[in-house]
């Protein structure tokens, strides 16, 4: 579907549930979330039926995410409805603590590639930021999800100045073993705000790198841009913040509540959970959100978003 703006939005961002297994610094509050009643999250047939809604609004794309979208109860029927109704690509943004149980069925379901976030390659940083996570847990998932062939493989990195700026190296040797290192620029947005120490700026990390250069753009990627070092390694920098790309913007989110946001930075959002249950037309309310989607987000204006990243998806 064409927005007001002439935007194509034909990809859709579900977080399927708020919940996660482990709480990042700057993601989740240490002590988790609220808890929220069973009938106020959307089910699995809930999901499927507005998923339906979006296919046939034109929606190619369908990324899970979370919260851990692998600690969501029914996530691998979730995967295999949502295939069944012809979707062209399901993805997913997980911590990869459970993937390695998880990776070959998610494969048999539909999942058609995973990205996964990780923010650093030492145990004990990675224990200390996630408050409690195993790596080796991630690293046995990277390399299972390897070989199954489920590629290409990409990380997201969160760069934050005092904690993992030194190891911008090691992510690009990582990368050099082929896969893709996504940086991303820490967001003013729910734990995160009022860490502005950390915020390093996606030019300054190429700068520090040194050695790239850029990669054509394939129209494909509305977030990153890519780069490629003389030893083949590609990188992606995402920089929400110093880069708009509101103009491109194909997305839209909604959250395991039923709330339909048009933007990650808003705190606008339309409920679609209490309409679909008194059976109302919801198709009619999508189309009238998509069509007031915003032009572009405020951040620079100071208008940050107040909810957590879990209950968003990223
Ligand atoms: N739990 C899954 C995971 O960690 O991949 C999916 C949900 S998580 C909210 C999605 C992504 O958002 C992760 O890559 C995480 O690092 C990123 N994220 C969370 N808070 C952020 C922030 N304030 N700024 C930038 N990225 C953030
Ligand atoms: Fe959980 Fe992902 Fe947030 Fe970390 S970034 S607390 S893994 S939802």
């Amino acid at each position: 579907m064409i927005d007001a703006l002439g935007r194509n939005i034909d990809y859709l961002r579900i977080s399927v549930t708020d919940k996660c297994n482990l709480r990042c610094k700057y993601c989740m509050p240490e002590e988790g979330i609220q808890h929220v009643s069973h009938d106020e999250i959307l089910s699995i047939e809930e999901i499927t039926k507005i998923v339906e809604i979006f296919k046939n609004l034109g929606v190619k794309k369908v990324r899970l995410t979370g919260g851990e979208p692998l600690v969501r109860n029914g996530i691998l029927d979730l995967v295999k409805n949502i295939k069944d109704l012809g979707i062209e690509e399901i993805t997913m943004t997980t911590n990869a603590i459970k993937l390695y149980d998880m990776a070959y069925d998610l494969k048999k379901s539909g999942v058609d590639r995973f990205n996964i976030s990780l923010d650093t390659l030492d145990r004990w940083k990675y224990y200390d930021i996630t408050r409690g996570g195993d790596l080796d847990k991630v690293l046995k998932s990277i390399n299972l999800v390897k070989e199954l062939g489920i590629e290409p493989i990409k990380i997201n990195t969160v760069v934050m100045r005092n904690f993992n700026f030194n190891e911008i190296d090691d992510f690009v040797k990582l990368a050099e073993s082929g896969i893709i290192v996504r940086f991303i620029e820490l967001m003013p947005i729910g734990e995160a705000i009022g860490k502005s120490d950390d915020y390093v700026s996606n030019s300054e990390i190429i700068e520090k790198i040194g050695d790239l250069e850029k990669i054509k753009d394939d129209g494909k990627s509305k977030v990153a841009e890519y780069y490629r070092n003389s030893n083949g390694a590609v990188l992606g920098f995402i920089n929400p913040i110093s880069h708009k790309f509101c103009s491109e913007c194909n997305r839209v989110r909604l959250d395991c509540k039923g709330n339909l946001l048009m933007c990650l930075h808003s705190n606008k959002s339309r409920n679609l959970r209490q309409p679909l249950r008194r059976g109302e037309d919801i198709e009619k309310i999508i189309v009238d959100e998509i069509y007031r989607k915003p032009k572009s987000h405020l951040l620079l204006e100071g208008n940050f978003n107040n909810r957590d990243m879990n209950t968003i998806g990223g």
